[in-house]
């Protein structure tokens, strides 16, 4: 097998040779024929990720070894299956649901394998899509995707169940009146496309760019919000016709998110998405009230990301753009993604 691999932090990733993975048990190894370029992986080539307040994590405190390939929107094929394997057959076209935990914990038998305390994640901990094969613990992992083209798949498993995980966490909502998504970067916009697919007709968005504010509009948006205005809640307001019952931020530095929250009606929602970071003073008394809640969320469920393929096949929910490349231009990919001259998702192909 081949690797495009971080031998080095901050250094290009370079083309490993490795025999081929053979499965044990339960098994399934992909050869990988799509796989998403995402944020993460220039914070993975890069070694950290900022914590906010001046704190990073590095990824070898993780408990990484290098050299290892990032990558964890993947879409392949099965070519080989452990003696117990069942479930999928060898040629096999599947999403991979890339948020390995240890398989045995509460958090992982509950289907919350994504916050297991000891991450096995593909392309996070573990060699991911960015290598031609990767090796998963047994077939609950994969998903079909019939009618979905693979390129776009790829990004259902970051990208798309990031949002749609965030929108179910602020579930049961009424699709008849209006909400809030603060941020019209990627994320952003496919919130909402997705608001969109789930019946949502009054999307309200705020970013600080003109140009991110258009594309919103483009998308779908009813109103689109200069949340710099030093009058930005009163014009989210007027949008709204009133207070809201939700708000998702995209951004999440502490302006974003104090004006999200002071956006809400009674019994609102804020739910928090980005990694911008910061701080947010909090009215206790306001909490109690407005009866209002806070709620935190990162990727999501395999039961979100089943619900999600099936929401993209009615044809209702319209994803991002992808820009389509062979895997050799990875590095070429990483460096356009961090220079922002990416428009929706850098899809890398290697189909064999
Ligand atoms: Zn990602
Ligand atoms: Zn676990």
């Amino acid at each position: 097998m081949k690797l495009w691999a971080v031998v080095e932090n901050d250094k290009p990733l370079q083309l490993l040779e490795r025999p081929d993975p053979v499965p044990t048990g339960r098994q399934v190894v992909i050869r990988v024929t799509h796989c998403g370029v995402c944020h993460s992986d220039l914070h993975f080539v890069h070694g950290q990720f900022d914590l906010g307040g001046g704190k990073t994590l590095r990824i070898t405190d993780r408990g990484v070894k290098l050299p290892c390939a990032p990558g964890h929107e993947i879409v392949g094929r099965v070519v080989a299956l452990g003696p117990d394997a069942s479930g999928v057959a060898i040629g096999d076209e599947r999403i991979v649901y890339p948020w390995v935990g240890c398989g045995a914990c509460e958090l992982c038998q509950s289907d919350n394998e994504h916050l297991c305390y000891t991450p096995r994640g593909l392309g996070i901990i573990q060699d991911g899509g960015f290598g031609s094969h990767i090796v998963l613990p047994d077939e609950t992992y994969l998903f079909a995707f019939d009618g979905i083209d693979p390129a776009i798949a790829a990004t259902f498993p970051c990208s798309g169940l990031t949002v749609y995980s965030a929108i179910m966490k602020a579930m049961p909502l009424d699709p008849a009146r209006p909400v809030l998504v603060v941020g019209a970067g990627g994320l952003g916009l496919v919130a909402v496309r997705m608001l969109q697919a789930l019946g949502f007709a009054r999307i309200i968005v705020a970013d600080l760019a003109p140009d991110k504010r258009a594309a919103a509009l483009k998308a779908g948006a009813s109103a689109a919000i200069d949340n710099g205005a030093d009058d930005a809640l009163a014009q989210i307001a007027d949008a709204a016709g009133g207070l809201l019952q939700a708000a998702f931020d995209f951004v999440n530095i502490g302006a974003t998110a104090a004006l999200a929250l002071d956006t809400l009606g009674k019994q609102g929602k804020l739910v928090l998405v980005g990694v911008g970071g910061g701080e947010l003073p909090l009215s206790l008394a306001g909490m109690i009230f407005r009866i209002r809640t806070i709620i935190g969320t990162v990727t999501g469920r395999r039961q979100e990301l089943r619900e999600l393929i099936a929401l993209a096949q009615t044809g209702k929910f319209v994803p991002m753009p992808v820009t389509r490349m062979p895997k050799d231009r990875a590095n070429e990919a990483l460096s356009l993604l961090a220079a922002g001259k990416v428009i929706g998702r850098i899809v890398l192909e290697d189909p064999a």
